[in-house]
């Protein structure tokens, strides 16, 4: 089954969709460098007035935004329009410092319903689903963008939250879930009890959409044999508007981005520069419909490549690939990058091992040392020392192929690394900078 939410758009010529993007490109930029003081004065420090951008073809010429830019306005300096118009307040917390205030139109609200009800159609899920969202509620936005989604395409929409496990496998059966909305961290977990319960067949999920953190293709394997769904993978985040920005299609070749609302970059980490479509780097969006909250090419730190090529489901919406991981997340160990899915990929292909781990960063004798601390599956436990010994050496060997540096493997029982029911921390780094 093939549908779509909004074939005009969705199935939209290139050529159409880049005249629809000049036009609002322009408008975007009008509003920011009248109505954000921010703008004007970053645009007016590079030399720029919204005239002197024709389209996205001078996208390049603009300021990127940061996540700084909208902590250093905390709460409310960027926003472009009157308190009195702002129906919605979100806030993501970061590792450091304050949180990143969003604020919301009673239009940017829409224009999420519209984007998450894509993305739903697009995992194949209608208004005859049941979905069941196990994303936290709250100032995050994943709870209430999963919740107005599902109420928008007209599907029994249940705000079920995160945490206490075993209430949510009761509702999936008693409720008849079908649809599940959470991060994949969280999805594994749930899964996992599912198995032990035993209770597998009398669920009736059968699709999943999972985001709010990098996974790899290896944790989507797993999660759909513990859960029985096809899983999606859906991007966004809150400074952009929240999940719905992207999300995978039947094919799953990568997650179509929605074009008409956001536009789409890749940079150079280094010198901020645009890349060539397919080579990894920092994912850059421009909001060209935000009325609340302008946001002018603000770099994510999310690294990932992008096809432009139509794709065989029908759309011609540019795809991002996977997340490989965040600037943010990325370790430097002696000098080499090193990004946590990097690890995940690895130990999801060994057996014996359970994909809950833990990256541990240390300094000994001025020198850096990782050690991965990966669970056993209870089975390995059990078995021999020398099976343990040689499971041991295959994850060292490749995790040393994979990385280019060696680390020191750490085998836990079952059941001892942290679970989590949000976004999993799966690094502990305890060098001092
Ligand atoms: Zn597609």
């Amino acid at each position: 089954m093939n549908a779509y939410w909004n074939p005009e758009i969705e199935t939209m010529s290139r050529d159409a969709l880049t005249t629809l993007q000049d036009r609002r490109l322009r408008t975007a930029l009008n509003h920011a460098y009248t109505n954000c003081k921010p703008y004007r004065a970053k645009m007016e420090a590079a030399g720029i007035l919204p005239g002197d951008i024709n389209g996205v073809e001078d996208l390049w010429k603009l300021p990127m935004t940061h996540k700084s830019d909208l902590r250093d306005s905390y709460p409310y300096g960027m926003f472009a329009v009157p308190m009195g118009d702002v129906v919605r307040i979100h806030a993501s917390s970061g590792t450091t410092g304050k949180q990143t205030v969003v604020g919301y139109t009673a239009q940017d609200i829409a224009v999420w319903g519209e984007c998450m009800a894509r993305c739903l159609t697009m995992a194949g899920a209608t208004k005859d689903d049941i979905v069941h969202v196990s994303y936290g509620y709250g100032l995050f936005t994943g709870g209430l963008g999963g919740h107005i989604g599902g109420e928008t395409i007209g599907a029994a929409t249940i705000p079920a939250s995160t945490g206490n496990t075993k209430r949510q496998l009761q509702m999936f059966s008693d409720f008849g879930s079908t649809v599940l909305l959470c991060t994949p961290s969280y999805a594994m977990h749930l899964g996992d009890a599912v198995l032990e319960e035993g209770i597998r067949d009398q669920l009736k999920l059968r699709i999943g959409l999972f985001g709010a953190e990098p996974w790899t293709e290896e944790m989507r394997g797993e999660i759909e044999s513990r859960l029985g769904v096809r899983a999606h993978d859906i991007y966004g985040l809150s400074e952009v508007m929240g999940p719905g920005v992207s999300c995978d299609c039947p094919e799953r070749k990568g997650l179509h981005v929605m074009e008409d609302h956001f536009l789409v970059e890749i940079v150079d980490p280094h010198t901020g520069k645009p890349l060539p479509d397919g080579v990894p780097g920092e994912l850059v969006f421009t909001c060209v419909t935000k009325e609340a909250l302008p946001l002018i090419r603000y770099n994510t730190r999310d690294i990932c490549t992008i096809d432009r090529s139509p794709c065989a489901c029908g759309r011609n919406l540019t795809r991002m690939g996977k997340i490989t991981g965040r600037t943010d997340d990325m370790l430097i160990i002696r000098g080499v990058n090193v990004f946590p899915s990097q690890v995940e990929s690895v130990l999801l292909g060994v057996a014996g091992v359970a994909p809950y781990y833990r990256l541990v960063v240390d300094r000994i004798n001025n020198l850096d040392a990782l050690e991965i601390q990966v669970e056993m599956t209870e089975g390995l436990f059990s078995d021999e020392e020398r099976r343990i010994e040689s499971t041991v050496r295959r994850i060292e060997k490749d995790v040393l192929s994979m990385l280019g540096i060696s680390a020191k493997i750490t085998l836990v029982s079952h059941g001892t690394i942290e679970r989590f029911e949000g976004k999993a921390k799966r690094v502990l780094d305890r060098r001092t900078p």
